[in-house]
Parts: structure tokens; sequence; C-alpha cells
């Protein structure tokens, strides 16, 4: 956030400053996703990571179309969480051979549409088996698919943990062989194994130890394998930093232990491609969201600028979007970045409930109605997690820049 580019005062965002992308998008509220930060984004953890590590781009962080289309040129594949998100990737131009389907509860006529569509199922129960078995039989096409492992291990550092002890997500890995068996048996195309872990962990330390961790695992499960293992994804879950104190992750740990496991793989699973999944930490620092100063009221002493935006189209920055404790995401008054001086101020949203919080008490450019907030790290989990009916205000815009 600090190499933040301004023009005569306004923050500038893909290049424009802030006032005219406001006029180009006709509306307030909107996000903005800037191409040049994804792209840079992308280079950086290629850069990273060892040579050969496959790269995909978790389309749940931010499924914008135009954005899902940019990424596609970037990344090796795409992960899609929904037949919905699999629809975006195919429009997307996506090839289905380098598209991943994962989900709890897929619905049986998303299993078939993904066999319709050739595109990677990663199983998660036994009942997916029989769904696909049917499908394939029925429209004589092959599926293919990857177990997903629910570890018998925790991988720490998560702020939400999706791996691990009882869980919706995937399956035990007591149960692993028999659903490998029984792939077999039904015929379907086995390519092999999904793990992950969970989301928002900024310790490359403990990221480190469970793709370590992940990657044995698989080796272990692999020998029940009815096919030679040829996809092992390990899933991802980087984080990155939106509160004071927060440090950006650290990616030297990350990168040793992806070579070690490259290293092993190329002789215990030849043939076999690693790759990584990641959707916030290649989006979320590209997007800033931009709502209009309503009003500005002074309350006992404390000021509230009421702005046009709010929780409905940006649930985590209110805290509501699975935090323990509310804190401030980044923000500032963004056509006022050469003022110098501060007032502190809560800004909030016109919805008619106390939620509706998008900063609490925090410094900012003393400001106007007609101003512009603008909040940081807000390229995922933004209109898409966010619940854009609720008290009827009218939708965010997004743009791609
Ligand atoms: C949510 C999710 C992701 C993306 O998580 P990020 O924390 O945004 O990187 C990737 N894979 C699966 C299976 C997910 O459920």
């Amino acid at each position: 956030m600090s190499e933040n580019a301004t023009i005569r005062g306004e923050l500038c965002w893909g290049g424009v400053p802030l006032t005219q992308l406001a006029e180009r998008v006709g509306q307030t509220p909107f996000y903005a996703y800037d191409r040049a930060r994804l792209a840079a984004r992308v280079a950086a953890v290629r850069a990273a990571l060892p040579g050969g590590i496959g790269l995909h781009y978790a389309v749940k962080a931010n499924p914008m179309p135009a954005l899902v289309g940019f990424m596609r040129g970037l990344v090796d594949g795409l992960d899609v969480a929904s037949a919905g998100e699999m629809a975006v990737a195919l429009d997307a131009g996506a090839n289905p051979l380098h598209v991943s389907f994962a989900g709890p509860g897929k619905r049986d006529v998303e299993l078939v549409q993904a066999v319709a569509s050739g595109v990677l199922v990663n199983i998660e129960s036994m009942r997916e088996v029989g769904l696909l078995a049917s499908a394939c039989e029925r429209l004589g096409l092959p599926a293919r698919v990857a177990v997903r492992i629910n570890p018998d291990f925790e991988i720490r550092g998560a702020g939400m943990r999706m791996g691990g002890g009882a869980k919706p997500f995937g399956v035990d890995t007591e149960q692993v062989p028999a659903v490998l068996k029984a792939i077999g048996h039904a015929g379907l195309q086995f390519e092999g194994f999904h793990l992950y872990p969970g989301s928002q962990n900024l310790k490359g330390a403990l990221i480190a130890q469970g793709l370590l961790q992940s990657h044995e695992l698989v080796l272990r499960l692999a020998d029940d394998a009815p096919t030679p293992v040829k996809h092992v994804n390990l899933g991802g879950g980087w984080g990155i930093p939106y509160f004071p104190g927060e440090q950006a992750l650290d990616l030297a740990p990350v990168s040793d232990a992806l070579a070690a496991i490259q290293q092993r793989m190329a002789s215990e699973l030849p043939g076999a491609q690693a790759v990584l999944e990641l959707g916030r930490y290649l989006v979320g620092e590209a997007g800033i969201y931009v709502a209009r100063v309503l009003d500005r009221k002074l309350s006992r002493g404390q000021v509230f600028l009421v702005t046009d935006g709010g929780m409905h189209h940006h649930l985590a920055a209110s805290g509501n979007f699975g935090q323990v404790i509310r804190r401030n995401y980044p923000v500032v008054i963004g056509n006022r970045m050469d003022t110098v001086a501060r007032e502190v101020a809560s800004v909030v949203g016109p919805l008619c409930t106390p939620l509706d919080v998008l900063a609490e008490r925090t410094e900012l450019a003393p400001s106007e109605p007609g101003d512009l907030v603008v909040v940081f790290q807000s390229g995922a989990y933004g209109p898409s997690a966010s619940p854009q009916a609720f008290l009827g205000h009218p939708r965010c815009a997004e743009v791609l820049v």
C-alpha cells in the first residue's frame, strides 16, 4: 500500500485518478481492480516458485468475469467451487483440462455438468463416485477425478480452517483407500489428490510445514491409487495483511518446501505435477472499494462519515465475514491524499443497522460530503461475498482497469 501513485492529490488506480475513474464508472460505490497489480502479483509468485509447480487461480476469491478472463491468461488453471463458477471459467476461455471443481455439496446436475465439460472433479464423498459413474455411462464420456483429502492433522495459522479434524470438506484420510477402490471399480479416470487446509494464513513457515505434511500424506495414500498419480493440488490459503501490525507473507520457507517436494515427487511419483491454488493472495491487494461521503454527522463529539456504500457491498470490511474481532481495513479519503491534517472519524454505510461500519474511529484527512472513501485490500471476497439485497440499496459496480 506504500507505493500508491497519486496525481494532484488523488489516488490513481490502474493509472486513472480517482474522480475520473468514478465518472467513468458512472456511479459510486464501485470496486476497481488493477490489471498491472494482478499481473505483478502473479509474476512475483512465479518468481518465488520452483519451476514446474502449477499455479491456479481460485475463482471464488473474485469471480468478476473480466477479471477471471484476465487471470486465465496469467495462470496455469482455474479452480471453481460451483457450476456457476465453472461457467464463468469456461466462458473466460479456460481449457477444461486445466479447470478443477471442489465443493462439499455438489448437486447431481453439477456433477453431470462437470463430466459434460471435461473438468477435473475433486471428489469429496462416496456419493459423488456413484453419481459420476452414472453420468459417465449416460453421456459416454470419461469422468476426470481427484480425491480431496481431509487430512488427519491440522495446518496451523489459517484464519478459516477447512481441513483437519471433523470437517464437511473432502474425504477423511482413513476413508480415502475405500474411495480410491470405488473409483477404480467405477472406471472413473483417476488423476490425483487435492488438499485445502484453509484461508488467510500469514505465516510462511506454517504454510511450508503444511505443504510438506500434505505431500507426505499424498505419498502414503498414492499406494492405494488405481492408476499413477498425475496431479497433486496442495491448496493455498496464502494470506494478505489487512490490519496494523500484520506482515506480508514471507515466501522463502514456502519456496524451499516446494523445492523439496518437487525433488521427492520426481522420484516417488514420477510424472505427477504439483499445483497450488491461490485466490486472495493473487487478487486481494489489486482491488479497492470506493464509496462517496453522503453526510458528515457529529454525534456527541464523534465524527461519522455516512457513505453510499457499506456492508451490503463489502461484508469483509465491515468485520462480519468470519472475523472474531472487528478491525479496520486500511481506509483513506482518496481525493485528499495530499492533505496532511488528520481527524478521527468513523465511516459507516447507509444501512439501518449498527453492523454497517467500514471503519471505526480511524485517522483520516478531514472530509466533506462528495469526497471519496477508499477501502484498500478489497480485491478478494468483495461483492460476491456480500449481502447486496439486504435493505434494498443499489448494487455496486465493478471495473477492471
Ligand atoms: C476458498 C478456497 C480457495 C481460495 O482460498 P484463498 O484463501 O482465497 O486463497 C481455494 N481452494 C478451495 C478449495 C477453496 O475452498
